[in-house]
């Protein structure tokens, strides 16, 4: 049985990472390792992106808040930035959706054995009717579809509002009431919008039940299986102590195929989300 943290959370990060590599999940996280490598190279465009996503995200907030960001925001001097805000005040979709607005709202719940977490960027209630939940994505492109349905943000986040909704809001909230919309600045026009179900919150109960008890069942001596999928370490930190080499994936790349983009929830992504503010 593995001894985890005190106060260890399941998060959607976390969960990824054992997905993606059980073996980055025990040094990360059972360990407790920082391994002193880069992530990326050049260093400078992957600390700007990390930087210029939490801007963003900051940005959003205050305004689903209703605080006066309009002379904030024109102040700006990062010209990407400031495109990603003009995208943001044409979303249509979003600002005429009607219903009460909680940004940066963080859920919580025991399941499976451990305590489970989401951060969610925003998520919209219109009572009796619908809730929907949307989250930022300041990639360098859509990925695809499938790619997304299968990540554990969109399993988890879905799965949790399900569960821990009814509490909060109302028993009128069912699984088909719910969707997640993912937004991506650089593609205004396209969000990837998934509606949920209870076959759909069965499904993933089981996957993340599965997930939750095989890290609770880990061996606490033995050596985690490391990932068959090498190109994840090319943008993994433990690269050099696993013998995975030890040149830093190049940032700009992993635009190109989606296994990348999913290489780079390991550097970047996750990072954003994980922000908090
Ligand atoms: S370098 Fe590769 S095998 Fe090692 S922890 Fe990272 S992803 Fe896993």
């Amino acid at each position: 049985m593995v001894m985890l943290p005190d106060g260890f959370t399941f998060n959607q990060a976390n969960l990824q990472d054992f997905v993606d590599c059980p073996r980055r999940f025990q040094l990360r996280y059972v360990q407790g390792q920082q391994w002193p490598a880069v992530m990326a190279e050049p260093l400078s465009e992957h600390e700007a992106f990390v930087r210029r996503g939490a801007q963003f995200h900051c940005l959003v907030e205050r305004h689903q808040l209703g605080l006066p960001v309009a002379e904030m925001a024109s102040g700006l001097s990062d010209s990407v930035l400031c495109t990603w805000w003009d995208a943001y005040l044409g979303f249509e979709m979003l600002h005429t959706l009607p219903g009460e607005r909680f940004p940066e709202l963080r859920l919580s719940a025991e399941l499976f054995g451990g305590r489970v977490m989401a951060a969610l960027d925003l998520v919209v209630v219109e009572p009796g009717s619908r809730v929907t939940i949307f989250d930022w994505k300041t990639y360098g492109r859509v990925p695809r579809r499938e790619w997304l349905a299968f990540r554990l943000q969109t399993v988890l986040y879905l799965y949790l509002v399900a569960v821990v909704g009814p509490g909060m809001l109302g028993d009128w909230l069912k699984p088909d009431m719910l969707s997640m919309v993912y937004w991506f600045p650089v593609e205004p026009g396209l969000p990837v919008v998934f509606r949920y179900s209870q076959q759909q919150q069965q499904e993933d109960g089981v996957r993340l039940a599965g997930l939750v008890q095989a890290v609770l069942g880990g061996s606490g001596k033995d050596v985690w299986p490391l990932t068959s999928e090498t190109r994840l370490c090319e943008y993994c930190q433990f690269r050099s102590r696993c013998g995975r080499g030890v040149a830093a994936g190049v940032f700009g790349e992993f635009g190109g195929l989606d296994e990348v983009v999913g290489a780079a929830g390991v550097l970047s992504f996750e990072e954003v989300d994980e922000v908090g503010f």
